[in-house]
């Protein structure tokens, strides 16, 4: 009989672990059920950049993973037949003002680059050619051009996954569910039993795990973005993520398409109404770079919540004392690009068991769990 698998959670991470065990040799063996509430999914809000290289975070294994992740992604894109509207690798552009700024960032570009081919070329540019590259703007800066560097659509991703593996061995039901205090899992028609049971719940993962008595160190962060209806360039759909020092990025997506984001708000917390002073001031932001921009531009505004543990790095694994449960979760604000990396590792773990040794990739659960 086959075994039968739950994952709570249909974001990136429950997406990506659904997909690949409806792809991965032997995954057939199979049934898995996936739950979603669907409020607040950071997926559905997130901004879409796929750009690691660069980051100046210091954490050794949170860098491996994003790396590697990125790189998954690349995979997958050609795996699931993704269209270039879900995943599109553009390039990306990180600009800097003061001229040592952008030499230093060359040079770790060209660093990084020799364990990580996957970020293609690196290209030094005038503001002129990040212009040429990026029409859109009116006030360009110099860059650095990172081929490698991608935008995806993080929407529509976890829907084409979802949609592919419900024609193998999936099956999907809207709605919240919880464990009951020996890692059961109650829907709102009852107990229901699962051999295992993957918990992606983002930020929301400590309300599930409560019943077992155990303490996540994961606080959610609320996460605005603006979309914006600007000229439609036609023959120019690939234009490359802008990302201008700062924590406000600028996404073309094509199709007279820019994303605007995003803010980072820690007392907001799972609150998800969009502020009109958020909006103003990413409005502002992009207005630095393309000053005919105005309010009647904004399309649509989105809110998700982020995930974060105190050092900023993501876990997943099994849970000690839960054999039957394993957990992933504190993604932050590049879990579009690790996500489907864990998914996948989550997926293989059921597939051909065994305990795995991931501390490249994360400390140990244990520093997250209490
Ligand atoms: C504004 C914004 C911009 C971002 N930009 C980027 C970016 O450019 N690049 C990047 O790499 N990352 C980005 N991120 C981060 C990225 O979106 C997240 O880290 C990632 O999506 C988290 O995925 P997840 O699957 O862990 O959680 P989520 O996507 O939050 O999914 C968790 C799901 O679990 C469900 N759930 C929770 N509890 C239950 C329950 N009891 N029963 C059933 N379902 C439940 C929720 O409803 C939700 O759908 C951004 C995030 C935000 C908010």
């Amino acid at each position: 009989m086959n075994k039968k698998i739950a994952i709570i959670g249909g974001g990136i991470v429950g997406a990506s672990a659904a997909y690949y065990l409806s792809s991965l040799p032997g995954g057939d063996q199979f049934n898995v059920t996936l739950f979603d509430a669907g409020a607040g999914q950071a997926t559905k809000a997130a901004a879409g950049i796929i750009s690691p290289w660069l980051s100046k975070r210091r954490n050794q294994q949170w860098y491996q993973l994003a790396k590697d992740g990125a790189t998954t992604l690349m995979t997958l894109a050609r795996r699931a037949n993704l269209s270039t509207d879900i995943y599109h690798q553009t390039g990306t552009i990180i600009t800097r003002t003061n001229e040592k700024d952008l030499h230093d960032l060359f040079i770790l570009a060209q660093e990084r680059r020799q364990d990580a081919p996957d970020m293609g070329t690196v290209e030094r540019l005038t503001a002129a050619e990040v212009k040429e590259r990026i029409p859109l703007l009116t006030n360009p800066q110099p860059g650095i051009y990172i081929s490698g560097g991608a935008r995806i659509d993080g929407e529509a991703l976890v829907t084409t996954l979802l949609d592919q593996a419900q024609q193998v061995n999936l099956t999907v039901k809207r709605g919240k569910v919880s464990l009951d205090n020996q890692g059961n899992l109650i829907t709102a028609t009852g107990q229901q039993r699962f051999d295992e049971i993957i918990i992606a719940a983002g930020p929301w993962l400590n309300e599930l795990v409560e019943p077992l008595g155990i303490k996540v160190a994961v606080r959610p962060q609320k996460g605005q973005l603006i979309e914006l209806a600007v000229p439609d360039y036609g023959s120019q759909e690939n234009m490359p993520v802008l990302m201008p020092e700062g924590e406000r990025d600028f996404i073309p997506f094509g199709h007279g398409k820019l994303i605007v984001g995003a803010t980072h708000d820690d007392e907001a917390g799972f609150n998800l109404t969009a502020t009109p002073a958020a909006t103003q001031d990413l409005l502002n932001s992009a207005r630095q770079f393309a000053d005919y921009l105005t309010e009647g531009d904004i399309t649509r505004t989105k809110v998700g919540t982020r995930a974060y543990t105190p050092d900023f790095a993501p876990f997943f694994g099994r849970l000690k004392g839960h054999p039957k449960l394993l957990v992933a979760g504190g993604l932050g604000a590049s879990g579009l690009t690790t996500g489907p990396l864990i998914g996948r590792l989550l997926a293989g773990t059921i597939i051909y068991g065994g305990t795995p040794d991931w501390s490249n990739y994360e400390k140990p659960l244990t520093n997250y769990f209490s």
